[in-house]
């Protein structure tokens, strides 16, 4: 059976401070139950993509001037960000963003916030979260912000867990973490689009290890998708295995 598309977006247009298109007619699918890479290097516009998707350019002084972004068939791009995670749709942000004063735990409790069904559900999500990262539960006590970067990357995804979402956005998971953590954090994203069928939508400059891991990517250059493909292809390419994977 075909899936269902969850996220479309068509030919998104996205200005910066009414004059920097950075942009430049962007399109991509969100199949429900993948894992969708978006890829490409700095400044790409990886970010600019998932930010407008959860509408959050305005605080950038940034805008969608053209195009359309649809979840489950409808229009998306004028919620705001908590209606969106009421669809389903939540973001982990670049650079982690956890609640330093916080405790862990409570800062995965802060991803509940939303719900409104009762304490009994919700712890049994804290243990379903701890179930995938082990590691957390060990630092359930202690203060966020004294935790590993790796650990603050596993919090946020946690946290956005407890949403119970659909979809999760997660920008640049790898950011500053060692090459035996990122395959962790992958592998946890992995076992989560599988174990609670979470689709993902995951923008990283970590060509290799993205591609190990999703199961069809696109490839941003200045603002423009310039290659998809399922990974498999994209693994082939010989263009993305010179550029993208530093083979030749
Ligand atoms: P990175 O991995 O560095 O986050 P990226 O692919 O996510 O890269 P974006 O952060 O989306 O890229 O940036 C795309 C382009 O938009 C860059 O040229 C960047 O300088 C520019 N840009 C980003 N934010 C703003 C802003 N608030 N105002 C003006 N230009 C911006």
């Amino acid at each position: 059976p075909t899936k269902d598309t969850l996220l479309e977006v068509n030919n998104i247009e996205v200005i910066y401070n009414h004059v920097i298109l950075v942009l430049k007619g962007v399109s991509l699918t969100v199949k429900e139950g993948g894992i969708t890479a978006l890829l490409g290097g700095n400044g790409a516009g990886k970010t600019t993509t998932l930010k407008a998707i959860s509408n959050l350019l305005h605080s950038e002084r940034g805008e969608v001037t053209k195009g359309s972004i649809l979840y489950r068939g409808e229009k998306v791009q004028e919620l705001d960000p908590a209606a969106l995670v009421k669809k389903g749709v939540i973001q982990v942000m670049e650079g982690r963003h956890c609640f330093e004063h916080l405790t862990v735990e409570e800062n995965l409790l802060t991803g509940a916030y939303t719900r409104r069904d009762g304490k009994g559900a919700i712890d049994a999500d804290l243990e379903m979260v701890y179930n995938y990262f082990p590691r957390l539960k060990e630092r359930r006590k202690s203060q966020a912000g004294y935790t590993s970067g790796g650990e603050q990357q596993m919090c946020a995804i946690g946290r956005a867990l407890m949403s119970r979402p659909e979809t999760i956005l997660l920008d640049e998971p790898s950011m500053g973490l060692a090459p035996q953590l990122v395959e962790q954090i992958f592998e946890i994203v992995k076992a989560v689009n599988e174990g609670e069928g979470v689709s993902f939508l995951l923008a990283e400059q970590n060509t290799n290890v993205a591609l190990r891991y999703a199961h069809t990517g696109y490839i941003l250059e200045s603002g423009r998708v310039v290659m998809e493909g399922t990974a498999e292809a994209l693994r082939e390419n010989p263009d993305v295995k010179e550029f993208y994977l530093g083979m030749s």
